[in-house]
């Protein structure tokens, strides 16, 4: 049996990232998405919080599990007993990255694959930050994100006067991500 591994820091999870975990849950006889607890960057969201968001949005996979995680990927790896890593990828930043923590992945733990898929066209651009970023200025995200994951990006946002979750059309047209 196929197991694979899909870690990452997921906050919050968004589409792209739910699209890599649903091919990757036809690829591979298991999925264990592994929220990483401590990424050397700001988070937004609790370890418990990206957990509890994460397993939302993928309870409708019946062969993928959500798991919180601490240290190497490659222990995680053992602990589950995967013999793959999934990763997404977005462009050749993405690509140069994953070859590098790759390479010392396989070093670390030669057993073990990495196994890149190329992202949905739809999400090429989006990120974690990106999407917390138009959150915080009350720009439309709904295609980017499910509604329970909008829903927790405004109450953490409450006075960007952004979107109800689920709204179609953005209410603040002339807003714009902004990085001054
Ligand atoms: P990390 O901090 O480990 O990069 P992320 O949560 O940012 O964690 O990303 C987890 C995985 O999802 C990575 O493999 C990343 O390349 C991939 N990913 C991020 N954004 C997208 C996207 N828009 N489409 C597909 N894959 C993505």
């Amino acid at each position: 049996m196929a197991r694979a591994l899909y870690p990452g820091s997921f906050d919050p999870i968004h589409n792209g990232h739910i699209d890599i975990a649903t091919r990757a849950s036809v690829l591979f006889d298991e999925v264990v998405l592994a929220v990483y607890d401590a990424p050397p960057k700001k988070l937004l969201f609790s370890t418990q919080e990206r957990l509890e968001l994460a397993r939302q949005a993928l309870s409708h996979l019946g062969n993928v599990s959500v798991v919180t995680y601490a240290g190497l990927t490659v222990q995680v790896e053992r602990d589950v007993e995967a013999q793959v890593i999934v990763r997404g990828l977005r462009n050749v930043a993405d690509f140069e990255f994953e070859h590098q923590i790759g390479w010392a992945n396989h070093k670390l733990a030669p057993e073990i694959d990495l196994c890149c898929l190329f992202c949905d066209d739809n999400y090429a651009y989006l990120s974690a930050t990106i999407l917390k970023e138009v959150a915080s200025l009350g720009g439309d995200y709904s295609a980017w994100a499910p509604s329970h994951v909008q829903a927790a990006l405004q109450a953490k946002f409450p006075d960007s006067d952004g979107l109800e979750p689920q709204q179609g059309l953005s209410r603040r047209k002339g807003k714009m991500v902004h990085r001054g």
